[in-house]
C-alpha cells in the first residue's frame, strides 16, 4: 500500500509500522486522510512562507506579503489541529490495544495541553531562539527575525532560519527544520518524545515537576 509523502515528520518506516498496527478499517481511512490534509497543509504552507520571503521588503498593508502571512498562520493552526487529531486518535487506539508503539503518543489530555500551553508561555519562540539556541536575532520587520540556523548539523553560512512570532514557529530554509519550541527542543537536544521535551523546556523555565517522579 503507497501511502504518499510522510506526514507529520514520521519517517517513512516509522508511518508504515505504525499504521499497520491499525487494523479498524474505519480508523485507518480517517488517519489516512488526516494524513493527507497535513501534506496538503504543509505544501500550502511552504508557497506562503516563500511568498512572504520573495515580498519580504514589502511594507504595504493588504499587500502580498501581509495576505501570505495571515493565511500562513490560519494554515500552520489547521495544520496543528490536524497533526493533534492525527496523533490522538492513533495513539489512544495503540493504547487500547496495548501496542508498544502507543509510547511515542502520550496522551492527548488536559494536563499534557496545560504543559505544552505552559511552556509555550514561558518561552516565547524569538525568546528561545536567542536565549537556548544561542542565535543572534536580526529584525526583518514588526514581530519577524532572520539568523544562521542555530540547529545541528547545518553549518549555516547566510541567515537561512526565520522566526515568526505572530506564529510562534520558526523555520529553516535551509535544512528545513522548523516548527514551534517543542520541535526545535527536538531537533536541538536530540529529544523524541513530547514529554521529554516538555521536561526539558520546563527546566530550562524553571517549571516546577508537578509532582512528577
Ligand atoms: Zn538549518
Amino acid at each position: 500500500m503507497d501511502h504518499g509523502p510522510y506526514p507529520f515528520g514520521f519517517a517513512d518506516d516509522d508511518y508504515r509500522q505504525l499504521l499497520e498496527q491499525v487494523r479498524d478499517r474505519d480508523l485507518l481511512a480517517d488517519l489516512e486522510h488526516l494524513a493527507g490534509l497535513a501534506n496538503e497543509l504543509a505544501a500550502i504552507a511552504e508557497a506562503q512562507q516563500r511568498i512572504i520571503l520573495e515580498f519580504a521588503d514589502d511594507d504595504t498593508p493588504g499587500g502580498n506579503r501581509a495576505v501570505a502571512e495571515i493565511l500562513l498562520a490560519d494554515t500552520l493552526r489547521k495544520l496543528e489541529a490536524s497533526r493533534f487529531e492525527f496523533d490522538r486518535r492513533l495513539g489512544l487506539y495503540l493504547r487500547t490495544a496495548g501496542h508498544p508503539l502507543a509510547r511515542r503518543f502520550p496522551p492527548a489530555d488536559d494536563s499534557l495541553r496545560e504543559r505544552i500551553r505552559a511552556v509555550k508561555a514561558a518561552w516565547p519562540i524569538d525568546r528561545f531562539v536567542e536565549v537556548v539556541l544561542g542565535a543572534d536575532l536580526t529584525p526583518t520587520k514588526p514581530g519577524q527575525w532572520t539568523c544562521r540556523c542555530p540547529l545541528p548539523w547545518h553549518e549555516d553560512r547566510t541567515p537561512s532560519f526565520v522566526v515568526f512570532g505572530e506564529g510562534n514557529t520558526a523555520k529553516c530554509f535551509g535544512c528545513l527544520r522548523g516548527g514551534d519550541v517543542l520541535d526545535l527542543t527536538k531537533y536541538a537536544f536530540g529529544l523524541d518524545r513530547v514529554y521529554d521535551q516538555l521536561a526539558q523546556l520546563e527546566r530550562l523555565a524553571g517549571i516546577g515537576k508537578r509532582g512528577r517522579s
